[in-house]
């Protein structure tokens, strides 16, 4: 049967696009169909990119209708706007949301939009949150200065320090707790359960930024946490080529999201719902040979003798080994380290990598590289880098989907030249 907003519907199953037998099944299958429908308009296998602004009706009794519907809370399986809702927004939607067990997930324009419209949407003048530091620079701007203006104060404490996580809530004045696992660039991993349970005695909200892991290696949802935000930007879309990102959660404060970028005005046109669509399709495939080279890259740096430190989940050096084996199904694909050399030489082991291209941002089929302290920190002199532990040597590796013998290769060549 043809729907009104053209997606066909089988044997009578919900409009929401579940098909109750591929609910449970594995990371790759969910990536492929989960929260699409089986029927599409005109039959194409693909989800049609509805490239509308708005939405028509054909009479005003139907309008009518529409508006009655969503009066009564009933809700309705038509769009009336763009800004208010897309099919094509819809189906991916649909998609994150079964990859990281939410019952939904509402898409933005980029990752910050997704975190500024969430925070801007559940805070008010005179509440309080917590992040912990080592978080992205943008988020921590964001609550320090925006936030901050709003009458809305801050607590950042130290990743990992439950005590101070909890001896910051202020009795009716918290309202959230915000974390990223793991965290950039230290692939610092919050203990999710301890953070939920944390939450839930104090009846605070939290919020874990999901980016660095993707649902194939952690859901913080399974963990009890209230809120997971993806920048869509890396490894959900995949290809560096878009800029998203998404909250999942509860139904009931999903909707609520919805209604408010209707307001806040975030969502992402249809075409770039479309890619990222497209890029989920291949999410645990390639997050799977991220795993494995970057497993395979941490250990060979640990043992060279031109590396003084190597910063990777999955190694048993690193802090937070224990709880992320105990959390994670795979470490995930950036790798941070320190060679030994200073900010100059540092540039030149980077300059002799070939694989990898020299950029921001992580998450990609292509390799990235980059040394923190010049694309975040450029800033600063040596001594301020060090106070907000930021190293001259440090290098973030983001690995892309390249064979791992070569990108194993072209490490030991890189370094052979020091
Ligand atoms: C990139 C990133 C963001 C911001 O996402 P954009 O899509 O660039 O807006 C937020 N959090 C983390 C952890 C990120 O890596």
């Amino acid at each position: 049967m043809l729907r009104q907003d053209g997606f066909l519907t089988q044997n009578g199953h919900s409009s929401n696009g579940v098909t109750p037998r591929i609910t449970r099944q594995g990371a790759s299958t969910r990536a492929v169909h989960g929260g699409t429908e089986r029927r599409k308009a005109f039959h194409a296998l693909h989800t049609p990119i509805v490239q509308t602004a708005t939405y028509t009706f054909a009479n005003t009794q139907e309008l009518v209708d529409f508006m009655e519907g969503n009066i009564w809370g009933e809700g309705s399986d038509r769009e009336e706007y763009g800004r208010y809702g897309n099919p094509t927004v819809a189906s991916v939607e649909r998609k994150l949301a079964k990859l990281d067990n939410a019952d939904a997930g509402v898409l933005y324009a980029s990752g910050m939009t997704a975190i500024t419209s969430l925070l801007l949407s559940v805070l008010s003048a005179g509440s309080h949150i917590i992040m912990t530091d080592d978080c992205y620079r943008r988020t921590r701007q964001f609550a320090l200065t925006f936030l901050q203006r709003l009458g809305i104060e801050t607590s950042v404490v130290p990743m990992g320090d439950y005590e101070a996580i909890e001896a910051a809530i202020i009795k009716r004045k918290t309202r959230f707790i915000v974390s990223e696992s793991p965290t950039n660039p230290y692939l610092r991993v919050a203990d999710l359960e301890r953070i939920a349970e944390i939450g839930r005695r104090h009846k605070v909200r939290t919020l874990i930024d999901s980016t660095f892991a993707t649902p194939v290696n952690q859901r913080p949802l399974d963990w009890g946490i209230d809120f997971v935000v993806h920048s869509a930007t890396k490894y959900l879309a995949g290809h560096n080529d878009l800029l998203a990102g998404v909250v999942v959660g509860q139904a009931d404060r999903i909707a609520a999201l919805r209604d408010s970028r209707g307001i806040l005005g975030g969502i992402p046109d249809p075409n770039t719902a479309f890619l990222l669509e497209r890029g989920l399709k291949t999410l645990a495939l390639r997050v799977e040979q991220q795993n494995r080279t970057a497993t395979a890259v941490a250990h060979f740096l640990e043992s060279h003798r031109r590396i003084e430190r190597v910063w990777y989940p999955g190694l048993e050096s690193h802090p937070d080994h224990a709880v992320a084996a105990a959390q994670m199904s795979g470490f995930g694909g950036v790798i941070s380290f320190e060679v030994a050399g200073d900010l100059h030489t540092t540039g030149q082991f980077i300059d002799r990598m070939q694989i990898p291209y020299i950029a921001p941002s992580l998450g990609g089929v292509e390799s990235l590289i980059e040394q923190p302290a010049i694309v975040s920190y450029y800033d600063k002199t040596t001594e301020e880098r060090l106070a907000l532990g930021i190293k001259d040597n440090l290098v973030r590796f983001s690995i892309g989907i390249e064979d791992t013998d070569d990108i194993l290769n072209d490490l030991d060549q890189a370094l052979a030249g020091f």
